[in-house]
């Protein structure tokens, strides 16, 4: 491709994505094709020659474009937000078009300070400890891609500490670490785990309440019982907004326990916690000081396209102690000096995008206020829709819905066919998407926003619901 043809293609690009979003609700929010179809429509071998662009374009617009999901249709009410905005993909684009490796300060100079300075704008932003500022005395904050990589780095820092310094030899063998976590905790919390070499079974998964929050009693009971059987327990997750039903762990009860136990505690904010822009819903992040480390994800509910996960430690120490390794091909005068941050040393990879730019965008191009105002009126809507569900007699809530996700099922339903096969059957309509999960044994719908959804959406997505409810 020649710099003009660039030049051309890129501009059609902009125009494309412009007129997507604008009209993407009239697709169907979920493809409606049998798995394998998007393979068998292309060729088994890749091309030889170059070919045009417009001949690729064609391609992606009559294969490619009718096998996707659209998480941007304003009737998604699925998963999560995973929302892009403009200013955020303009900063993807200049990314892309910069090319660089922001691994160590050096390889990028830009792409390290610009990630420390908008964590910290974060922290203030957010509300966050002056703990976890990159000017405090062992804190600072650092872009992963994910908040599965977050909490893998939170363990691993947490296991180095606990193992005194060393994962090698040490007084505290890794056979011996246990983790606790509620029962609600994301997947992703397990998977850490066994990265990190804590085996399944030395992994505690704390009773939760009525209300699907960690209960601290059970979790101070389970500790005791670990150190009875000579087991050593090393680090906590408490949930702030559980992926099932938006349950909050009690972090200031935990935390306490966490304090007095010695546990590295880390807050998995994920994707409720963006709502912290906004000083009504603070509350979220009450007992954040007892926090090692915390993460949250601005790829799910503001604007920031995927990836972007912010993650943040009061104990820096801990995680160049685990993670920093340095090779003589990567040495460089301002980080021996103590002059630069190596990000590289605070996650798993070592080659890093240069993710920052779309966060600042946003921050500075969409703005705190817009922000604000996306996250109040998506938490307006669930609440509506929590008074709709309320007042027919057929469905039921099944959890509490403080910020922005409704959970309900069908009432008449002991085993949860009739609410999987409306969840089924209103999916299939292409019109609208909803996830399932299972709370207290029970199948039930999830229901949320995204940037695009509006009242009406909302409204055609309940009524939807109410139609099927009858022919299940
Ligand atoms: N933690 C919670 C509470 C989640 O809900 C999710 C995903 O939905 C994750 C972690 C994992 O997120 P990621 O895809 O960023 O790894």
């Amino acid at each position: 491709m020649t710099p003009e043809e660039f030049r051309t293609q890129g501009h059609a690009m902009i125009d494309w994505i412009v007129d997507y979003l604008a009209g993407v609700g009239d697709h169907r929010v979920q493809p409606a094709i049998e798995p394998g179809a998007v393979r068998a429509a292309l060729p088994v071998s890749p091309p030889t020659e170059p070919e045009p662009f417009d001949r690729v374009f064609a391609d992606f617009e009559s294969i490619i474009l009718p096998a996707t999901t659209h998480w941007q249709h304003p009737s998604f009410f699925a998963y999560f937000p995973a929302n892009s905005s403009f200013p955020s993909i303009l900063g993807e684009l200049l990314s892309a078009g910069l090319g660089v490796n922001g691994m160590s300060w050096v390889t990028s100079p830009a792409a390290t300070e610009l990630e420390t300075h908008v964590l910290d704008w974060m922290v203030e932003l957010l509300g966050l400890p002056d703990a976890f500022r990159s000017t405090s005395e062992r804190g600072g904050g650092v872009i992963q891609a994910t908040a599965s990589e977050a909490t893998l780095t939170s363990i691993l820092a947490a296991r180095w500490k606990a193992m005194g310094g060393s994962i090698n030899s040490s007084a505290v063998g890794l056979e011996r670490l246990v983790a606790h976590s509620s029962a609600q905790a994301h997947s992703s919390i397990e998977k850490g785990l066994r990265i990190a070499g804590i085996g399944t079974e030395r992994i505690r998964w704390i009773d939760t309440d009525d209300q699907f929050a960690m209960k601290p009693e059970a979790l101070a009971e389970a500790i005791a019982a670990d150190r009875a059987a000579g087991l050593v327990p090393f680090w906590v997750c408490a949930t702030l907004g559980t992926t099932s039903s938006t349950a909050f762990d009690p972090l200031p009860a935990i935390g306490r326990i966490a304090r007095t136990e010695g546990l590295w505690l880390h807050a998995d904010g994920d994707e409720r916690d963006p709502a912290t822009l906004a000083p009504e819903f603070r509350w979220i992040n009450h007992g954040m000081e007892f926090a090692d480390s915390y993460c949250t994800n601005p790829h799910k509910w503001m604007g920031v396209n995927f990836d972007c996960d912010l993650f943040w430690t009061r104990d820096r120490g801990a995680l160049l102690g685990a993670l920093s390794i340095l090779p003589e091909y990567l040495r460089s005068t301002a980080a021996e000096a103590g002059a630069a941050i190596d990000y590289r040393d605070w996650g798993i990879p070592l080659g890093r995008r240069f993710r920052a730019l779309k966060l600042w965008f946003v921050l500075r191009c969409t703005g705190v206020a817009a922000t604000q105002e996306m996250l109040r009126r998506h938490v307006a809507l669930a609440q509506e829709l929590a008074t709709w569900v309320a007042t027919d007699e057929r469905f039921e809530i099944v959890a509490p819905h403080p910020v922005n996700l409704v959970c309900f099922r069908l009432l008449d339903d002991p085993d949860g066919a009739r609410t999987d096969a409306l969840i089924e059957r209103a999916n299939a309509t292409g019109d609208a998407l909803f996830t399932r999960t299972v709370l207290a044994g029970r199948s039930a719908l999830r229901s949320r926003s995204v940037l695009a959804t509006e009242r009406t959406h909302v409204e055609a997505g309940w009524t939807l619901l109410q139609r099927l409810a009858d022919e299940v």
